[in-house]
């Protein structure tokens, strides 16, 4: 039996998580966290029976402990909470699928508990990765990603050296704008922009898929879990989403991992540690597959992934900058108050300003995240 606590258990990578435990017996849920969605939450308590719940709003919080008097689930709130679910005792993997910087400090409580990580939180490496990777070999953490790029990574390096690797592929789908120029893109809605052609997601990543964003944070992400140089990540646009990603190695040969665009197979395999289980997820058939193209990402229109790569190069406290005011700028946009373009203006501002602090610490991480979203409040 393996114990997990997932934070973000509402959300898209949270409830597709739960539904690969309620699909394996050897599976168990004891610990859960969401942020505001209590009613979802009361049903995952009544249907999973964890002993610890948190919510991220504590007004919220008190309101589901009235609710869930009659289980033996305990309740907690804030950042505490989410901390206490991080660490219980009892809980072996933590699953790390909230949405935000928000999630760094819980992941790292967790690590220095010694639990292993199934990580979809980008943010965490993005903005951390300098101090979660060393902190995790410390501890003799692993690391398994839920991203399916990076999961797809993972799989192709199973068996290999990590010096053998010449070169990352990351595929990407393209977003809905693909093929579109800088000038069609002033007037998007969001709606336009929130309609992924293969992927069901978060808001949040859905947008960041549209902005190329979301590439830039998987390159940041890929360069601290596999220990590669930027040089040595290259994204390429597959549209289809069927190559989930690709890893080149010295010799020439290279390796791809292959599926439909389901997101349970990466969360199954972190969640059983790099082990194969049956997944009754829709297989891949070629006959009807037809072909599968590659192109060359757009990064004229597309800004996002240009940025990530000068916030990535730059390193120090420039990826949180980049990361924490893309956060602010999506929320703005989602929120109809910017258009989709002032989300590059926004991050390409910011970036401008800042002066670079060259190894931060987790402190001044969280509170250069909090100076960029008021900068961005006053100035948007
Ligand atoms: P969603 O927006 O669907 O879910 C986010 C989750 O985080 C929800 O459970 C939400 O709770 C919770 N949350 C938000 N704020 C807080 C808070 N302050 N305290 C506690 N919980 C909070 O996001 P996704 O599932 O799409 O993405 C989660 C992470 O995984 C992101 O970092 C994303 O980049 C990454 N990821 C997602 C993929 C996907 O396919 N969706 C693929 C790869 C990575 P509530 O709803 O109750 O407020």
């Amino acid at each position: 039996m393996t114990k997990i606590a997932v934070l973000g258990s509402t959300g898209s990578i949270g409830t597709q998580t739960l539904d690969i435990v309620s699909k394996n017996e050897d599976l168990q849920v004891v610990g859960l966290a969401a942020g505001r969605n209590i009613d979802l939450l009361e049903k995952q308590i009544r249907a999973f029976r964890p002993r610890l719940a948190a919510v991220g709003d504590p007004a919220l919080a008190k309101e589901l402990e009235i609710r869930v008097k009659d289980t033996s689930c305990k309740v907690a709130g804030g950042m505490e909470g989410l901390i206490q679910v991080a660490v219980m005792e009892e809980a072996e993997i933590l699953v790390t699928a909230i949405v935000g910087m928000i999630g760094i400090r819980p992941t790292i409580e967790a690590i220095c508990t010694g639990k292993d990580i199934a990580l979809a939180n980008k943010e965490t490496l993005v903005t951390a990765g300098h101090i979660i990777m060393p902190l995790a070999e410390e501890k003799g953490v692993k690391i398994y990603p839920v991203d399916s790029e990076h999961s797809a990574i993972y799989q192709c390096l199973h068996g290999e050296k990590n010096r053998s690797i010449q070169k990352l592929l990351i595929t990407a789908s393209g977003g809905p704008f693909r093929g579109k120029k800088r000038e069609d893109l002033e007037h998007v809605r969001v709606e336009d922009a929130l309609k992924h052609p293969n992927w069901a997601m978060g808001h949040k990543i859905t947008i960041d898929s549209a902005t190329l964003v979301n590439k830039g944070l998987e390159v940041m992400e890929a360069k601290w879990l596999f220990g590669v140089d930027l040089d040595q990540i290259q994204v390429v646009v597959q549209p289809q989403s069927v190559i989930h990603s690709m890893v080149e190695f010295v010799d020439g040969s290279v390796m791809a991992q292959l599926g439909s665009p389901d997101m349970r197979l990466p969360i199954q395999y972190a969640l059983y540690r790099g082990e194969r289980r049956f997944l009754d997820d829709e297989r891949l058939d070629f006959s009807k597959l037809g072909s599968i193209t590659f192109e060359t990402p757009d990064t004229e229109t597309f800004k996002g992934l240009p940025l990530a790569m000068e916030a990535s190069r730059i390193g120090g406290s420039m990826p949180t900058v980049f990361n924490a005011a893309n956060e602010k700028a999506v929320a703005l946009f989602l929120d109809r108050k910017i258009s989709f373009l002032d989300i590059y203006r926004i991050i390409e501002e910011a970036m401008e300003r800042h002066q670079v602090i060259p190894d931060p610490g987790i402190k001044e991480i969280l509170d250069m995240e909090q100076d960029i979203y008021r900068w961005i409040e006053g100035r948007w």
